[in-house]
């Protein structure tokens, strides 16, 4: 920084002084949150281009816990001969690995395709907080496509939701695979 009077001012957006109120009391906006669930979106996709290089159907999946991620996982079905390996069911693993713990209360769940009934129910074993996913699945999606796990009105925990980020490239990401497959 270079000296002089103005040094001692702290630096301030030209805009701030429009909502100074909130701006002072709340740094962490919805709008902030809404745009870092992008950039863990983000993060789930790269998780998901890492299925399609191995050949595995491109599902990314990453667990965020006090804004920094503790889990994060592809579908390994094929490498793995393993019928569970799901992205999300690896995020969840090495997520309650890395906190130490199998109730991951704290932690928000972001996955590039609406969750299978497998992975819906493990979130709820899980008591993940907040799922965020992409795209729509139509022929298997348990969180309201083709059955309703989560939420579920005889289930106690009840996780916060938010659907269609980054949808498309999401979405994009499984076509062009299945499309190649033919
Ligand atoms: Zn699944």
């Amino acid at each position: 920084m270079r000296g002089g009077a103005s040094s001692r001012v702290p630096a301030q957006k030209p805009s701030a002084g429009d909502h100074p109120k909130t701006q002072d009391l709340d740094p962490k906006t919805a709008a902030d949150e809404l745009h870092s669930d992008e950039l863990w979106m983000e993060e789930a996709l790269r998780s998901a281009q890492r299925a399609l290089e191995a050949g595995e159907v491109p599902v990314g999946a990453v667990v965020v816990c006090d804004g920094r991620i503790v889990g994060r996982g592809w579908n390994r079905n094929i490498a793995g001969s393993d019928p569970t390996a799901h992205a999300e069911i690896i995020a969840l693993r090495e997520a309650a690995a890395a906190v130490d713990n199998h109730r991951l209360e704290d932690c928000e769940l972001f996955v590039t395709i609406e969750p299978c009934a497998m992975c819906a129910g493990a979130m709820v074993h899980a008591r993940i907080r907040r799922l965020v996913y992409g795209a729509d699945d139509p022929k298997a999606g348990a969180v309201r496509s083709v059955m309703a796990v989560l939420n579920h009105p005889q289930l106690n925990h009840k996780v916060e939701i938010r659907s269609g980020v980054l949808a498309g490239r999401s979405a994009e990401v499984l076509q062009t695979f299945f499309r190649n497959r033919r």
